[in-house]
């Protein structure tokens, strides 16, 4: 008898198949070829017949040529950073795909000459925020701090409260990104407790400016002091304050969360923040402020290095004037409708034979902003050995286990994609 591996259908012959060939024209030949000798690979260890090979290899195909799997956030987590953080909205989608080719990033259709670079996403950006005099973006709010530093504290100090020495996260600290620039550290005050006195004293012809960077992931609770923007701005040095979570105005579901508008209101010089937190669009820097320091800012050298691309900016300019985006509608989403998905979510799986429950659950903001904020929300809750299941799903959907409970949190899923995450745990079953 034949050896049954003999049958396993070669690659140059699966590659001249019009499905083979229409999958390499859309992903390339590599990624068609891995998919082809890994459905080989099968077949030889008999996992599957010579005849699957083909159907094997045409399902494992990734869906686009990057690694980068598409994931529904039910964590309740809304701005997560190991997701990716905001969302973008399906504007801001479009944006970027039509700026994906040649596009008037820096050119005038009209007269045919060089324009500014991202004109249309910097109006979009001064018109949300009319008390800034200028706007410029970076790529993000780490790269606007720098370039503050840059240009603002060369050989000199910045004055900032021991109260605000924040570490970003994966063991970034603003502190010694700031010292990387050459920029010297003038900390004041305590941990606790930092007093306009405090900051007057440290104040001088050495200082470049005083920052305030909000604690965006932490809370000092107790006897505690700090000093607000509009008290330093007394004080006859710059104030930068770096606002971390991207709210441009108040928002009426986190009173606490400083804002650009209102602290450019305060006297603040310049404000920084990043685009994909709370403003839910791409990773970006935003400075907002004093048009002398803003322009100083933007012809610094180092801004060439710390420039956006056009789809940043494409994505920056929709997410600004198009309709609300995934996180800020995450932010507002009524508790009450949440439940109501999340018992009809229930009710169809349960209907599909899976234990599943709707629960009420608490959702965060997330690194993004917003620390000890609990927003009400209300989640479908599986079995906890689901939760590697739907990791492994396509699209992977990630949840949280909570008490041997691995819980969908609804707040962090549009309602349109509740069909999806239905059909993923049923396929998961
Ligand atoms: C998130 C954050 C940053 C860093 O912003 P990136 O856009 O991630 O570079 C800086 N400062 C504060 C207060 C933040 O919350």
């Amino acid at each position: 008898m034949a050896d049954p591996r003999r049958r396993i259908p070669r690659t140059d012959h699966l590659l001249a198949d019009a499905r083979f060939a229409e999958a390499a024209r859309r992903l390339g030949t590599p990624l068609v070829k891995a998919a082809i000798t890994a459905a080989q690979q099968r077949a030889r260890a008999g996992e599957i017949t010579a005849e699957r090979v083909a159907d094997d290899a045409l399902a494992a195909l990734p869906a686009t040529a990057s690694s980068l799997r598409p994931v529904l956030n039910a964590t309740g987590v809304l701005v997560h950073t190991n997701l990716g953080r905001a969302p973008l909205s399906a504007a801001a989608l479009d944006a970027v795909r039509a700026a994906g080719g040649c596009t008037d990033v820096e050119f005038d259709l009209a007269d045919g000459e060089r324009a500014r670079r991202g004109r249309g996403a910097l109006a979009a950006l001064a018109a949300a925020v009319p008390d800034a005099e200028a706007v410029h973006v970076v790529n993000n709010n780490a790269a606007a701090l720098l370039l503050c530093a840059l240009a603002l504290a060369q050989d000199k100090e910045i004055v900032l409260s021991r109260g605000e020495l924040v570490e970003i996260g994966d063991g970034f600290r603003i502190p010694e990104l700031l010292a990387a620039t050459g920029a010297r550290l003038r900390e004041v005050g305590t941990t606790n407790r930092t007093s306009l006195a405090d900051y007057a004293g440290a104040i001088g012809p050495r200082t470049g400016f005083v920052l305030k960077v909000h604690p965006s992931n932490f809370q000092v609770t107790g006897f505690t002091a700090a000093v607000g923007v509009a008290e330093l701005v007394g004080l006859g040095a710059p104030v930068v304050a770096d606002i971390g979570s991207g709210l441009m105005r108040p928002e009426p579901a986190l009173p606490h969360e400083p804002d650009a508008a209102t602290l450019l209101r305060a006297g603040a010089d310049l404000v920084t923040a990043s685009g994909d937190k709370l403003l839910g669009g791409p990773q970006a820097g935003l400075l907002l402020g004093r048009r002398a320091l803003v322009d100083g800012l933007r012809r610094h050298p180092a801004a060439r290095a710390l420039r956006v691309d056009k789809l940043t900016l494409a994505a920056l300019e929709a997410t600004l004037l198009g309709p609300r985006p995934p996180v800020p509608a995450a932010l507002r989403a009524d508790v009450g409708a949440l439940l109501g998905r999340a018992r009809r979510l229930a009710d169809a799986l349960s209907g599909g034979g899976v234990d599943a429950l709707a629960v009420d659950s608490v959702a965060v903001v997330g690194g993004g902003g917003a620390p000890g904020v609990e927003l009400p929300s209300a989640a479908v809750s599986l079995p906890g050995h689901w939760a590697g299941r739907l990791r492994a799903g396509d699209p992977a959907v990630v949840g949280r286990v909570e008490r041997g409970r691995c819980l969908l949190d609804l707040r962090t899923i549009a309602a349109q994609d509740d069909r999806v995450v239905l059909a993923a745990v049923l396929a998961a079953r």
